[in-house]
């Protein structure tokens, strides 16, 4: 539906079909997958909404499309250095998708980056290409380095980046007593700036990092210890969703003058990591804004290899291997979270009230208002009805008039606002009326919690494509923002991507009774999955991985269920069991006491126990 830009934002993964369906792309130009049967299909095995839906070929579409335009740009710029990719574990944490990356890069020698010792501990874990990295950024204790430093004699190249002059410290100790080697990186600080929602974490106040003046004292410090040969690594991270291209050339060109000079300083640098900062373009419009990014991925590899290639050979220096930590692009688009629409409150009414003879006139005023809204008064109209409303609800207030009048009232200007929307929609609205209708939207009340599924929308307003997965032939005759089920006003989305921008409120379908309407949220497999909270107690939602087979079915490839309430009463230290029998005791007191008879009681526990069992969304 081009309503929704899906063509725009859709990253070539996703289409609707004549159905009205949105499907997903297959590999190797197979037949696409609908959407709505995959959640018919997954509904019937009992797998409900809300769910994350984790696509296995989109996953390894991002990496190989990231590994692909290096290797182009390689060829197209005479590079001679080669790229390896390593996956910050910190983006996706989850065992499958960690273990797919793996099997995927295993050809591509990709690696991985930990930032914690749980994460050094998971990248130790997983079988990878004795050519591939395993960066190790962050702040380490001495138990993290010796690890580190360990994994040097199972031939793994396990590079310990050096974040502060403490942490020299203890590297030095540590592999002193090892008597082991360690590979060594340096964080470098960069003083450019990027642009950008994570603008903070750039330039020479960003908290990470080594400035010039400690660069220096740390050479000179290897030099002294005799481990200057160790240092074959130069990180500098440019940052998370760097929406602008300029920042990247910029960055990388003064990460390339560190580069020489460290090289110059004696350090025996190879490898020359950029870190993070490849973006996703969430909303399509290929522009330098927080949720867009103004170039592909294909651009932001040859510029940042001709950046390096040029800088480079100015210094006569060998091409360095190229690392980057982009995680966002490999992971974002994988997954898709999907959620049922559970109910609605619409802001209009297909009823006039019955108004009385007795009725106030303002009341007879604002019914009035019907008679010329189809004419050129279009916004008189909508003044004077909200002016009657207003003018009613505060008689309410003083107590002059009644509840069953003011329900008249509020009734008569629903059904107005019917009337003004279905007149809005044949003519081009303007001026104050578009804002004014703008607040007419209904409410759709979504099976899911934004904090524990969407937790980037809630706290840094991050734009994901949302979008109905069904009934994409008809005209969605709504307009309407999301709200979850927690009791938390904050959990709604009221900001949407449509073709022509962004909206506050998302064109959706009437309702209709035993048939299920389902929205889809986009792109949400980068950082969303382990940030989640459980706010209310909503816990996590079920967790599907799927692969498509080319003939428009798919196959389960791994399934997490969703938290039960037991389990998440136990995150918060309440054991279920001992819940049931405090709550079995009051039962039986009011047996005891009459209040409750013996079916009763079966029930009552009965119903305790079976919520236990269950999961924290609708059923
Ligand atoms: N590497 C480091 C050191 C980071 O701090 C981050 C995230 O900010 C990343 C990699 C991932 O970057 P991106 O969000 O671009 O995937």
């Amino acid at each position: 539906s081009p309503l929704y830009g899906l063509d725009r934002w859709g990253a070539g993964l996703l289409d609707v079909n004549d159905a009205g369906e949105v499907t997903l792309r297959a590999p190797n130009d197979g037949l696409p997958t609908s959407l709505p049967k995959v959640i018919e299909a997954l509904s019937e095995r009992g797998i409900a909404a809300p769910f994350l839906l984790r696509i296995h070929h989109f996953l390894d579409q991002a990496l190989l499309q990231l590994h692909n335009a290096f290797q182009s740009a390689f060829q197209s710029t005479g590079y001679q250095g080669v790229y390896r990719g390593v996956f910050p574990i910190k983006v996706n944490q989850q065992a499958e998708v960690i273990s797919h990356l793996m099997q995927t890069g295993l050809p591509l020698h990709y690696g991985l980056e930990a930032g914690s010792k749980p994460e050094l501990l998971i990248a130790l874990s997983q079988p990878r290409s004795p050519e591939s990295l395993l960066i190790c950024n962050g702040s380490k204790d001495e138990s993290f380095v010796r690890l580190a430093t360990l994994s040097r004699k199972l031939g793994q190249n396990t590079v310990i980046v050096i974040e502060s002059l403490d942490e020299f410290d203890v590297v030095h100790k540590v592999s002193t007593e090892l008597g082991i080697r360690p590979l060594l990186g340096v964080r470098v600080k960069l003083t450019e700036r990027v642009t950008g929602k994570w603008q903070e974490s750039s330039g020479d106040r960003s908290t990470f990092g080594l400035g010039a003046h400690e660069l220096v004292t740390l050479i000179d410090r290897m030099k002294a210890a005799g481990f200057l040969d160790c240092l074959v690594l130069q990180h500098s991270h440019l940052g998370s969703q760097v929406p602008d291209i300029i920042d990247i050339r910029r960055a990388a060109a003064e990460a390339c003058r560190f580069f020489v000079e460290l090289t110059a300083m004696g350090a025996p640098l190879t490898h020359l990591d950029l870190g993070g900062g490849l973006g996703v373009d969430y909303t399509g419009e290929r522009r330098s804004d927080e949720n867009s990014v103004n170039y592909t991925v294909e651009e932001y590899c040859t510029n940042v290899v001709e950046t390096i290639r040029y800088a480079m050979d100015e210094a006569a220096l060998p091409h360095p291997t190229i690392v980057t930590e982009s995680g966002r692009f490999v992971v974002a688009h994988s997954s898709i979270f999907v959620f049922n629409v559970l109910g609605a409150t619409l802001y209009d009414s297909a009823t006039k009230p019955d108004t009385q003879e007795g009725d106030n006139h303002l009341l007879h005023d604002l019914m009035a208002v019907e008679n010329y809204i189809d004419s050129n008064r279009f916004q008189e109209a909508l003044n004077d009805a909200l002016y009657y409303r207003d003018e009613l609800r505060a008689l309410f207030r003083r107590g002059q008039i009644g509840l069953a009048e003011l329900a008249r009232a509020e009734q008569g200007f629903l059904y107005l606002a019917s009337r003004f929307k279905a007149t809005a929609r044949s003519r081009d609205v303007t001026g104050d009326a578009q804002a004014q209708l703008g607040s007419f939207v209904d409410y759709y009340y979504g099976n899911f919690s934004l904090f524990q599924s969407l937790p980037d929308v809630w706290a840094i307003d991050q734009l994901h494509p949302i979008v109905p997965l069904q009934r994409l032939n008809e005209e969605p005759t709504r307009q309407a923002i999301f709200s979850d089920i927690t009791c938390d006003s904050d959990g709604k989305i009221d900001k949407f991507i449509l073709a022509d921008g962004a909206s506050d409120a998302l064109p959706v379908h009437d309702l209709k009774a035993d048939e299920p309407y389902h929205i889809g949220v986009f792109f949400v497999g980068a950082y969303q999955e382990t940030l989640g909270d459980l706010h209310n107690l909503f816990g996590d939602a079920n967790v599907v991985t799927i692969s498509l087979d080319g003939q428009g079915g798919f196959n389960i490839e791994h399934e997490t269920e969703a938290d039960t309430i037991a389990e998440v009463m136990s995150y918060v230290e309440y054991d279920p069991r001992d819940c049931l029998d405090a709550f079995r005791k009051t039962v039986e007191r009011a047996l005891a006491a009459g209040q409750v008879n013996t079916a009763e009681r079966r029930m009552m526990i009965a119903a305790y126990k079976d919520a236990l069992a269950g999961h924290t969304y609708f059923d």
